[in-house]
């Protein structure tokens, strides 16, 4: 006999949605590839103000802008250290849901903490299947499950969306490969990003002492050993070298991915529905995996809210496709600024970049629904 809803994956989408249906009196099972909590959960993550926002939904905003560092201010410079323009953060964002950097461990900590869902640690789902009466799935174990609505919160490599569409993601067209790491802070005060001709640093102060960094390559690589990043930012200032001189040295935890983005027409077929980075992974050009993915668990937690689980897919998609259409097409956009030689860029930025800055969060401002 079919059970409830099943929910595949306990990063941000799968724990903000257990998290929003125990809000509301539902339950649901959860099911996690990893063994446990793994150690890049130390990385950061940049949450503008929409998803704090969001996760004053979820209850959670003021322990997670506690464990983190807000971010007053962003700057955007060119490899010398020029400044292109500024943002003040702080304004545009309001006091009530401020940006901030958090550690993605601390963030998906608070998100655990408190709901009555047990997570079945290493779970991991082979394939699910959309029948009528119910959807099966398949556990790499062997076992097989039916639930009344499977939930793909399985992030960009979704095995749950092999049985929607089956899109597969592809790089993104601003930064094809990524280096994420954190170190000891040599002396950045707020969000700054500095970019050359073929790659971007970005830092961003996550705790008391230690910054987040985030290096962007325009050119695909799965270079482990981080030869490029060793090179990239020789002629950049002191703060980036020495920042990414500690990363290489192995100070920190450096963790190389490439960046991909799954685009997607439908994100539900039947008895089973995707969210988060599994629907719509987009590059991190504006931060807005986490915010989405936390959005999306608030609507379609509201969609639950009914016996009858029909069209929550169609529905969800009604809901969240335009806010999701907007930051593709804004990320598209600023590639497409970021991806101009390099001279050019820099005459057309402080112009085009705080436009592009309001053009892109102005709406996001507005809450879900
Ligand atoms: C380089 C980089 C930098 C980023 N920076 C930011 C940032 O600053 N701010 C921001 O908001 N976003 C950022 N993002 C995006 C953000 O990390 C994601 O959008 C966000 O984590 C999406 O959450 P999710 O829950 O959908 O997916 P995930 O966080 O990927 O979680 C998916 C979960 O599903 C589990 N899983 C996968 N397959 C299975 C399976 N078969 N069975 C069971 N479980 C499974 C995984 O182990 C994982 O726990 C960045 C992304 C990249 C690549």
């Amino acid at each position: 006999m079919a059970e409830g809803v099943l929910v595949v994956g306990a990063g941000v989408a799968g724990l903000a949605l257990a998290r929003a249906l125990s809000l509301r009196g539902r339950s649901c099972s959860l099911v996690e590839r990893r063994a446990a909590p793994s150690d890049d959960e130390g990385l950061g993550l940049n949450l503008p103000g929409n998803a704090v926002a969001a996760l004053a939904a979820l209850g959670v905003a003021d322990e997670v802008v506690a464990r983190g560092v807000r971010v007053r201010r962003r700057e955007y410079r060119t490899a010398s250290g020029r400044l292109l323009f500024a943002v003040d953060e702080e304004q545009f964002w309001g006091a009530g849901h401020p940006s901030v950097c958090v550690h993605r461990g601390d963030l998906l900590e608070v998100l655990r903490g408190g709901i009555d869902t047990d997570i079945r640690w290493g779970g991991a789902v082979e394939s699910v299947q959309d029948g009528s009466a119910d959807a099966r799935i398949t556990f790499a174990s062997g076992k097989v499950e039916a639930y009344d609505l499977v939930v793909g919160a399985d992030g960009v490599r979704s095995r749950v969306r092999s049985a929607v569409g089956g899109e597969v993601p592809k790089p993104s067209a601003m930064t094809r490969s990524s280096w994420r790491f954190v170190v000891a802070n040599p002396g950045v005060e707020c969000w700054t990003a500095w970019s050359g001709a073929g790659g971007t640093l970005l830092l961003i102060p996550v705790d008391t002492g230690r910054v987040y960094g985030y290096a962007s390559s325009t050119r695909r690589s799965t270079d482990a050993t981080a030869t490029w990043l060793r090179t990239a930012f020789t002629g950049f200032p002191t703060v980036v070298r020495a920042a990414v001189d500690a990363a290489v040295a192995g100070a920190g935890t450096l963790y190389p991915a490439p960046v991909d983005e799954v685009r997607c027409d439908r994100w539900s077929r039947g008895r089973i529905v995707l969210i988060g980075d599994a629907a719509h992974a987009t590059g991190p050009v504006w931060a807005q995996g986490a915010a989405l993915a936390l959005e999306d668990a608030l609507v379609l937690a509201r969609l639950l809210d009914r016996e009858d689980r029909s069209g929550v897919g169609d529905e969800l998609l009604r809901a969240r496709g335009a806010r999701v259409a907007h930051v593709q097409a804004m990320t598209d956009r600023m590639s497409r600024l970021a991806g101009l030689p390099e001279q050019l860029r820099d005459v057309l930025a402080p112009v085009l970049g705080p436009r592009t800055y309001a053009a892109t969060y102005g709406p996001l401002r507005e809450p879900v629904a």
